[in-house]
């Protein structure tokens, strides 16, 4: 990565898993370590397992920078995690200086979905483009934007909360404290919560039988009772559908994206979902726009995170 036979890690701090890589100057993957984050330890010694994971990974060899991905809520520019919602006990930790403290080299944080994005753009999907949107949808629904090549921050680092865009001032509460967010209406979150309902409205149907074997209710329980032909669980998928393609619209209209790309496990709910999603966004964002967009899936799947993370560190060390 730097011509100097040194290396980049990449660490990524999610609320269950920490995992760490190691890029030669060729943005090649030459050590990984992956490891429980034991969140409930508190801050102190998560990040002695975040330094330990970043060693085992560089398995001697010299780092150069670290870059760390971070979820929820933090502050780049200073390199504070604010409020993690899956991470107890951390509030305004510095762990941008704490890290590099413990490495003894340069080190910076990003949240997850910017970190994703600049690697879809740099290494996956989106090479070659010049904007580009990721969006993942999952438990929740996340996002990163690419404006002119480079990752868009905002004034305050927030930007890129495609997930809390409102389309139901109205609508089901968010995760997030307001109503009718696409992610209240659209991620595995809001689907889960539909299936429960189905169940206890419809204690004979087919997404009860199969949640009675499962014993657990989520968005995948919803799409096989929905391919076994409940016309319940049918539905709600199509309503999330038609809700993200809402999202997608949005996006189209005031971004004039060269592309988006789709990440996280829910797309493989597929046509019923993503596909539904890209026919109203075809249909009802500004024609050319709508034309010019590509839609694609994302490239490099969990380890995401962690190789932004890298390629920011990366790019921080050769501006100087
Ligand atoms: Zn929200």
């Amino acid at each position: 990565m730097a011509d100097d036979g040194t290396f980049i890690a990449g660490i990524d701090l999610g609320g269950t898993k920490i995992l760490s890589l190691c890029l030669d100057a060729t943005f090649k993957v030459v050590g990984r370590d992956l490891r429980e984050t034991d969140a409930e330890r508190g801050p102190e010694a998560v990040i002695e397992s975040m330094v330990a994971s970043a060693l085992a990974a560089a398995g001697g060899r010299p780092l150069r920078a670290a870059g760390i991905s971070t979820p929820g809520p933090s502050d780049p520019a200073r390199g504070i995690v604010t409020t993690p919602p899956n991470l107890p006990g951390w509030h305004d930790v510095p762990l941008a200086a704490l890290i590099s403290e413990r490495l003894g080299v340069p080190a910076w944080i990003e949240n997850d979905a910017n970190a994703a994005a600049l690697a879809e753009h740099r290494l996956g999907a989106g090479r070659g483009t010049q904007h580009m949107v990721l969006v993942t949808l999952g438990t929740g629904i996340g996002g990163g934007l690419i404006f002119d090549g480079k990752l868009y921050h905002g004034a305050s680092g927030a930007a890129g909360e495609l997930g809390h865009m409102r389309l139901v001032p109205d609508g089901p509460l968010c995760g997030c404290g307001r109503h009718g967010c696409l992610e209240a209406l659209a991620s595995g979150r809001a689907l889960g919560a539909r299936a429960r309902e189905i169940v206890e409205m419809q204690p004979d149907g087919i997404l009860a039988r199969l949640a009675a074997e499962a014993g657990e209710i989520d968005a995948r329980l919803l799409e096989q009772a929905a391919n076994a032909g409940d016309a319940s669980a049918e539905a709600a998928i199509h309503y999330a559908g038609l809700q993200l393609g809402a999202g997608l619209t949005n996006i189209v209209d005031v971004f004039n994206p060269e592309m988006i790309v789709i990440g996280g496990g829910l797309r493989r709910l597929g046509e019923r979902y993503v596909g539904v999603a890209q026919r109203v966004m075809r249909s009802e964002a500004f024609a050319q726009p709508a034309a010019d967009v590509r839609v694609v899936e994302a490239e490099l799947g969990d380890e995401a995170p962690a190789l932004g993370a890298a390629l920011m560190a990366q790019e921080r060390v050769s501006r100087g």
